[in-house]
């Protein structure tokens, strides 16, 4: 009924995908980001897909809460942590594992022992540089020392957040692995029968993952890989593993024929060199697609790449089809997804890509398939096939 506005989300490509993650950190154990609702594709059909990872991580309570009440039994990190006693005692009811950011969340945590019956996993986090959540590092050995005097912490696991690992000309991302390397060390020097081998570790997120192996460690966290997106354009290679899930699309609602000189849409931003052709299609900033997309972002209609003119409006946007006679009204429009990534039209947004998966609005329709043939078409493309996990 109605124009088909919708994201079509192919739950085989990210078991694909994850399928190619573990071939890249194949020593490394899983935590899938599943954050923002999986990325904007729908958490709880998302982690339908991804059972061979080791534990999903959210960064909210909430998301937390909506895994444990569908049932959900696999290991949950809560990556923001807790801010106050009632988060704290909400997370060890609903037995999730929990960062530590902060030595406020210490206090609140040896206030809480009496509540903790069955011991907890604590991710310990140190701040090499990126400077937004993080103990430094006088702090974090502080904060190891009395998690492991407590016989409620289960097991410690050293973490960072890397703030530039999609730069893979820039040292930064070594400097923070440094920095955790040495804090460790000097964790082991000041605290007698710390066995470095076996207190885990986890810095990797998906550019890490690509770009960095030496950071795998023992756990990744794996966001925007998962969904078919590859952070790191100068990996192109991988591009072509990865599935993108989402596929954004519409239709054409309208054809109309404007001559020379003649401009469309608000404010006159887009004026014609010549009598053209106008696509209208259903989709704007009120879906999700975004305002700032410019003249010349593709969208893709019956295999062309046809050009946006014009500003984006709340429900439609406009697009020159003079060169495309074939384009019709009813044609079915991608915004993005397969064979239009979204990373581009985040370029010609000036946004990242993030930002167009997550903000998808309401009033776009979710439609779930399994499209085996493209995921086994690129399974077989794979090196080294993980045998057990390639089968569906
Ligand atoms: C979101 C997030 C990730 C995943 O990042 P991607 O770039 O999507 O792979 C990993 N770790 C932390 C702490 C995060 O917040």
């Amino acid at each position: 009924m109605g124009v088909k506005v919708g994201a079509t989300i192919d739950l085989s490509a990210i078991k694909h995908n994850l399928s190619v993650t573990k071939q890249l950190a194949p020593g490394a154990k899983i935590a899938a980001v599943v954050k923002a609702d999986a990325y904007g594709h729908g958490l709880l059909p998302t982690v339908s897909t991804l059972n061979d990872s080791d534990l999903y991580a959210v960064a909210r309570l909430e998301e937390a809460r909506n895994l444990r009440l569908a049932g959900i039994q696999k290991p949950i990190l809560l990556l923001s942590g807790y801010i106050d006693k009632k988060e704290l005692s909400y997370a060890i009811k609903n037995d999730l594992q929990l960062v530590i950011h902060h030595p406020v969340q210490l206090e609140l945590l040896a206030a809480a022992e009496q509540d903790i019956k069955k011991p907890l996993t604590i991710w310990l986090k140190l701040d090499t540089g990126m400077h937004r959540l993080g103990l430094n590092p006088s702090a974090f050995i502080k904060a190891y020392q009395q998690l492991s005097s407590s016989h409620k912490i289960e097991k410690v696991i050293t973490m960072t957040h890397f703030s530039s690992a999609d730069e893979i000309e820039y040292g930064k991302t070594t400097s923070q692995l440094e920095r955790l390397l040495e804090c460790r060390q000097q964790l082991a020097a000041m605290s007698n029968g710390v066995d470095l081998s076996k207190l885990e570790t986890s810095t990797a997120n998906s550019a890490g993952i690509i770009a960095w192996p030496e950071s795998h460690g023992d756990w990744i966290r794996p966001g925007l890989m998962l969904y078919g997106v590859n952070p790191i354009q100068a990996h192109s290679e991988l591009s072509r593993k990865l599935i993108p899930a989402m596929t954004f699309s519409s239709q054409v609602i309208a054809v109309n024929t404007i001559g020379h000189g003649e401009s469309v849409g608000y404010n006159e931003q887009w004026t014609s060199t010549r009598s053209s052709r106008i696509g209208v299609i259903a989709i704007g900033y009120g879906d999700g697609y975004p305002f700032k997309a410019k003249e010349g972002t593709p969208v893709l209609i019956n295999g062309h790449r046809v050009p946006l003119v014009g500003k984006v409006s709340m429900d439609l946007i406009t697009v020159d089809i003079t060169d495309f006679p074939d384009v019709a009204v009813g044609d079915s429009v991608t915004l993005w997804g397969k064979d239009l990534p979204v990373t581009e039209i985040a370029n010609c947004a000036d946004t990242i890509p993030y930002e167009l998966l997550t903000g998808l609005t309401s009033r776009v329709t979710f439609n779930y398939v399994y499209d085996t043939s493209s995921w086994l078409n690129k399974q077989s493309e794979l090196d080294d096939p993980p045998t057990e996990k390639a089968v569906i």
